[in-house]
């Protein structure tokens, strides 16, 4: 499934990142117990009545000492390019300067569909200075304050009806999507060339099937992929493209459209900082993940080197406990064969299914090992489980007090569904839910 995108357009100042924040919620700020996983400010997901959708802050995108007019325009090209739907965004309170103009001309050429927030109207007398916007010849205007949430919900309505008919990208079920992310010169092109030029796979077409990236069809051991290769992409000499924060961007929109992410690490240059935020984005999208550690030629190779290098990736990675680790060398194609196989096996564990009673099993053995936290002279009672998604397995646990239900405790549960299901290459995610 493919969400819908919205992206915000508007001169710096008119309130596109308060705008943005709420929209957002409080979801931005969520960071998970596990360090270095947060997500990106530019872009993160929306909610309005019952769709969900991303929201890119254009603003957030620093393209760097442009004059203000070529800014704008460059702000424009990228929400034309990146957006289903955009919100033009404008300052009630300083009427139409010639910047918004800019963004006018080209935003109306584009033929997407563009929906005119006035920002910063704080109260219901300001409301007449709406009007003069109609000018801009994108119809209704409507009148927002970000500093006090007034008028979202009805630019909101707006937005959400321009949303393609059938979101749903037309994916085969039985084919896994995957892609490559990490730092410049990891050797994500490198790999996926090895990847088409190895034996026995049959590439069956390359086409630009969406915007967003090329997607290589590939067929293997009676299994049918997709790589999503955004690193082979860049090529419209656009400026806003050389940014880091629109690579980033990017990439996140690849992991949004995959199964599996392929985390990729430099044997040679080590674990930066940056792979580690980069990997915190397939976590925190519930994507299966392998991590690879390419340009293995370049380390003597042994069983030890091999098993130090995986201990300090354990520890520099500790929210990917779930990952298996692959060393290759996309140079030399050593140990290439056995990338496919951990993909297709993460991609098979992110999508199983437990039968409730054979979770059940397992999670009172689990009781009976280890009694439930008490907190306050009240006990933890868990009633039962039942799995109820996949691609992250999801588990709702029926508990007398979700309250009680503490981390570590969460984190036991985890343990032993995991010791008895497998789930290698996959994030599984647990839910407390009271029921008396
Ligand atoms: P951006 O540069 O477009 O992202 O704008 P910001 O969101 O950073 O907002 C710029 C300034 O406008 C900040 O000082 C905000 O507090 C202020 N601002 C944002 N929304 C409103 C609003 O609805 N009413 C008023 N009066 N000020 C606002
Ligand atoms: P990307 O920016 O992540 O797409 O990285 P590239 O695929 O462009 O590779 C960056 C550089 O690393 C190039 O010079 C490649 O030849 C080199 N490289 C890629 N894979 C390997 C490898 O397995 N071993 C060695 N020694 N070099 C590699």
């Amino acid at each position: 499934m493919r969400k819908s995108v919205v992206a915000i357009v508007g001169r710096p100042n008119v309130g596109k990142s308060t705008i943005f924040n709420r929209l957002v919620g409080e979801r931005i700020s969520i960071v998970e117990d596990i360090p270095g996983v947060t997500r990106d400010r530019i872009y993160a997901q929306g909610e309005w009545l019952t769709s969900t959708f991303n929201i890119i802050d254009t603003g957030g995108i620093e393209i760097g000492d442009e004059p203000l007019l070529m800014l704008m325009r460059q702000q424009a090209e990228l929400a034309i390019d990146e957006a289903d739907v955009i919100i033009f965004m404008v300052n009630g309170r300083e009427g139409i300067t010639a910047a918004d103009e800019e963004v006018a001309k080209i935003l109306f050429k584009s033929n997407k569909p563009v929906v005119l927030g006035v920002n910063k109207i704080d109260n219901p007398e300001m409301q007449d200075k709406i009007y003069e916007f109609y000018s801009l010849g994108f119809g209704e205007p409507y009148p927002i304050s970000g500093s006090h949430g007034l008028g979202l919900g009805d630019l909101l309505d707006e937005v959400v009806k321009h949303f393609p008919e059938n979101d749903a990208e037309d994916k085969d079920d039985d084919t896994i999507y995957f892609s490559l992310i990490g730092r410049p010169n990891v050797g994500k092109s490198s790999l996926v060339n090895a990847l088409l030029n190895e034996e026995r796979v049959i590439v069956s077409e390359i086409e630009g099937t969406t915007r967003d990236a090329i997607d290589t069809h590939l067929h293997k051991d009676d299994q049918d992929f997709v790589i999503i290769d955004t690193a082979g992409m860049r090529k419209r000499g656009k400026v806003y493209e050389t940014t880091e924060k629109y690579s980033v961007l990017r990439a996140l929109k690849a992991i949004e459209r995959s199964d599996v992410v392929l985390v990729l690490i430099d044997a040679e240059t080590g674990i930066r900082e940056q792979d580690k935020k980069i990997a915190g984005y397939a976590h925190d999208a519930g994507r299966a993940i392998v991590i690879v550690v390419n340009k293995w030629d370049t380390i003597q190779s042994d069983e030890k080197a091999m098993k130090e290098f995986e201990t300090k990736v354990r520890s520099h990675f500790q929210f990917l406990d779930y990952a298996p680790i692959v060393f290759l060398s996309a140079k030399t194609k050593k140990r290439l064969h056995t990338l496919m196989p951990m993909i297709k096996m993460a991609s098979e564990n992110h999508e199983k299914r437990i039968p409730t009673n054979v979770l059940n099993d397992v999670i009172m053995d689990a009781l009976a090992m280890n009694p439930t936290p008490t907190m306050k002279g009240k006990r933890l009672k868990v009633l039962y489980a039942t799995q109820v998604s996949i691609k992250p397995p999801s588990f709702v646990v029926f508990v007398n007090d979700p309250e009680l239900m503490h981390f570590s405790y969460e984190r036991f549960l985890e343990n032993k569904i995991r010791d008895a299901f497998g789930f290698v290459g996959t994030p599984i995610k647990i839910f407390a839910r009271r029921r008396q």
